[in-house]
């Protein structure tokens, strides 16, 4: 169904990231892992990729957060595979506690990397996007935006700002036939939400915790023709928990 595409998938080295680059690699599109580090487990991922689905995949090292970078790294992947066509800016950190004692520090960092990264890596494709005619552009928003979770001032915010932006980007780039959709995911088992179980399982109606592979079934969707109509829309996958 992906066949001949590329996806360019941020953060994508561990957690949703990964099983979406395994999710789209299994319907046929070449990967591209933009991760902060090249390591033993992007390694890993690109070696599965490859021998199980017969795609290409490769690291590119890049860091959200910084303008330049994501510039940079969009301008190798078309260099090495010719397009992208589907961007999803899933990279993203938690730097959770009380607004009362969160550092300034602590409140840029989050945004820097989730929302200003979603910004750069859109605007890097832009372009690329306006001139293919074509392109499916993914944001990992948070239901903590939602719900305004206590303790996450920097982080609902950051992915509040993640929301307008896919509604602005959708606006924008839809006369292009270009979409953007935002994913809210509540409670997914991955290292972001390691031990927090005991805080959110209760809250979920369905009383268990999501998996990566959850979203990733939900982002190949959004990815794939079959979504083609469906633009500036935010998907919740929670398990219930954000049901108003
Ligand atoms: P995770 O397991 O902590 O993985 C986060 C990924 O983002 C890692 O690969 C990390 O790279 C990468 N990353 C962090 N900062 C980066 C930067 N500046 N530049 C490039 N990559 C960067 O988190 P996850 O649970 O898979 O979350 C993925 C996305 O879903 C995030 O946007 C998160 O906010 C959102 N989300 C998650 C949940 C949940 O319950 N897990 C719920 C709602 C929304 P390294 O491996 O190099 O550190």
């Amino acid at each position: 169904m992906l066949n001949g595409k590329t996806a360019l998938v941020t953060g994508g080295g561990r957690g949703i990231g990964a099983a979406i680059c395994k999710k789209l690699a299994s319907l046929g599109a070449d990967i591209a892992i933009a991760a902060l580090f090249r390591n033993e487990q992007t390694d890993a991922l690109e070696k599965e990729i490859t021998e199980q689905y017969g795609v290409r995949a490769k690291t590119y090292v890049c860091d959200v957060s910084d303008a330049e970078a994501c510039k940079e790294t969009v301008r190798q992947i078309l260099a090495d595979y010719g397009n992208i066509t589907i961007l999803v800016n899933n990279a993203g950190i938690t730097r959770d506690m009380l607004m009362l004692s969160m550092k300034e520090a602590d409140f840029d960092a989050v945004l820097n990397t989730n929302l200003k990264g979603t910004f750069h890596m859109t605007q890097a494709c832009y372009r690329t996007f306006m001139k293919q005619k074509y392109g499916k552009i993914i944001n990992l928003a948070s239901v903590s935006a939602l719900l305004g979770t206590a303790g996450q001032a920097n982080y609902a915010a950051s992915k509040a700002g993640v929301i307008a932006l896919t509604k602005v980007t959708a606006r924008e780039l839809a006369s292009r036939n270009v979409t953007c959709n935002a994913i809210a995911p509540g409670f997914i088992a991955t290292d972001m939400t390691k031990g927090l179980e005991d805080q959110y399982l209760d809250q979920i109606p369905m009383k268990r915790a999501g998996k990566p592979e959850d979203v990733a079934n939900l982002a190949a969707f959004l990815a794939s023709p079959e979504s083609d109509y469906l633009t500036g829309t935010v998907i919740r996958i929670d398990g219930g928990l954000a049901i108003s």
